[in-house]
């Protein structure tokens, strides 16, 4: 029984790398595998996180994930990599890299290991699909299939190939959730100067859509003229793109000082202004926040610069402490779709079956990784998801006696 695979990324490699016995080829229209995973962790490839959970993943249907998340969790990639020869290191956040720091070694090894079980057909793209007849069509070629197993990414990064051009091939056959671009930077309607552009801070973003608390994140926070990115920003990115794609509105409050409570802050500020009151305020500040944001703060807080410490009023420290525990940044756009690195939307889970991937409309089709709508946050659940949905549906095929 003929397998063909569509779309030789990472689940792609996942499924032809774990597909042992099963008479499999890859199709993909680049001229090698795993083209996007190469870029993946800035180069690093960041495959699982330590910590692991339905938390991490987002789907219209919201449950979708969890039995093949369970069935082959973060532990089960890591053992799996370690059988393949990849041996694994992981920082404080939980994010888990093969020991080499390069996504090549995963890229190759899991090549290697897929060409065990599979052929692969490069340069060919798929043009159409004949889900009656079976047929995968390219320019030149048909290619006839038992079974299909779609593995054609979403619509995030199209120059490593994954263009959305399956979708647009199937949609009239697989409902698609729409889609949108997460785990990518914002335009916001405040935006600090062009002085503070690419300035980095620890900082924390707590996230409210339509005024309602949402999720926070503690990490690296930049500030750039057209808005807020970095990795604060990239985990809770897929919950902004959710609210922007469904009209709603979305805000991040920032919190510049998440070591300090606000009564803590202020207890600090009114000791430094009270032993240099002549200083200004802005020098003040220069021992607690990078000096490339200090104007900006002062002037969202209506303070000038110049202000010295012993005039400093009450109001003025109250307006203070609020934008240094929580100043507003309204969220208008998605900033950069080209680089965004997950699509959020896909084909439509309820017609597929959460336990084997398989089309609950056409029972030799299956779906899996960013195809489906399913979109893992940052910080490895992504190439998680790859693996453990390419599992489910390898346990499944495999269950046929193909
Ligand atoms: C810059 C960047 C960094 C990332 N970093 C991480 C990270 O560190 N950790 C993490 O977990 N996730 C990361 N991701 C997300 C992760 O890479 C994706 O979720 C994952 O690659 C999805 O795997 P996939 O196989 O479903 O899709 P893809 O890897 O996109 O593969 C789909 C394949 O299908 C092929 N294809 C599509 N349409 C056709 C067609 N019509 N004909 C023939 N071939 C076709 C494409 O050429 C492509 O090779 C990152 C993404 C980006 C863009």
């Amino acid at each position: 029984m003929k397998v063909f695979v569509l779309g030789g990324g990472v689940a792609g490699l996942a499924f032809a790398s774990l597909g042992r016995d099963l008479d499999i080829s890859v199709i993909d229209k680049n001229k090698e595998a795993g083209r996007k995973l190469l870029a993946t962790g800035n180069g690093r490839c960041n495959f699982t996180n330590q910590n692991f959970g339905m938390d991490f993943y987002q789907s219209d249907n919201k449950n979708f994930p969890k039995k093949a998340l369970e069935a082959f969790t973060n532990r089960d990639l890591i053992d799996y990599f370690y059988r393949l020869g990849i041996d694994s290191t992981y920082l404080p956040s939980g994010r888990t890299y093969p020991t080499t720091m390069s996504a090549k070694t995963v890229r190759d090894i899991l090549y290697l290991e897929a060409n065990k079980n599979a052929s692969f057909i490069f340069d060919e793209e798929i043009k159409d699909i004949d889900l009656r007849k079976k047929l995968l069509i390219s320019e030149n070629n048909k290619y006839k299939y038992d079974i299909l197993v779609i593995a054609s990414g979403g619509i995030s990064l199209p120059k490593s190939g994954s263009d959305g051009s399956v979708f647009k091939i199937l949609r009239e056959e697989i409902p698609v959730r729409k889609l949108t671009y997460a785990i990518t930077n914002y335009k916001t309607k405040e935006k600090f100067s062009k002085k503070a552009k690419g300035t980095k801070i620890t900082g924390k973003v707590s996230l409210f859509v339509d005024n309602k608390f949402i999720k926070a994140s503690i990490d690296d926070l930049i500030f750039q003229d057209y808005g807020l990115t970095g990795t604060s920003i990239f985990n809770i990115s897929n919950e902004i793109s959710l609210a922007l794609r469904d009209r709603k509105k979305a805000h991040v409050l920032v919190d510049f000082f998440p070591n300090y409570s606000k009564k803590d802050l202020g207890k600090r500020l009114g000791d430094l202004l009270e032993r240099n009151p002549n200083r200004k305020i802005s020098e003040i500040l220069l021992g607690l926040l990078n000096e490339r944001i200090i104007s900006d703060i002062l002037k969202r807080s209506s303070i000038a610069d110049d202000k010295k410490a012993n005039k400093i009023s009450n109001g003025d420290m109250d307006t203070l402490l609020r934008n240094l525990k929580t100043m507003k940044f309204t969220i208008e756009d998605i900033h950069d779709k080209t680089n965004a690195q997950v699509s959020l939307g896909g084909f439509d889970t309820k017609f597929v079956d959460k336990t084997t991937m398989k089309s609950k409309i056409y029972d030799d089709v299956y779906i899996i990784g960013e195809a489906l709508d399913v979109a893992g946050s940052c910080g490895g659940y992504n190439i998680q998801w790859a693996f453990s949905s390419a599992i489910a549906a390898v346990k499944s095929i495999r269950s046929l006696n193909v």
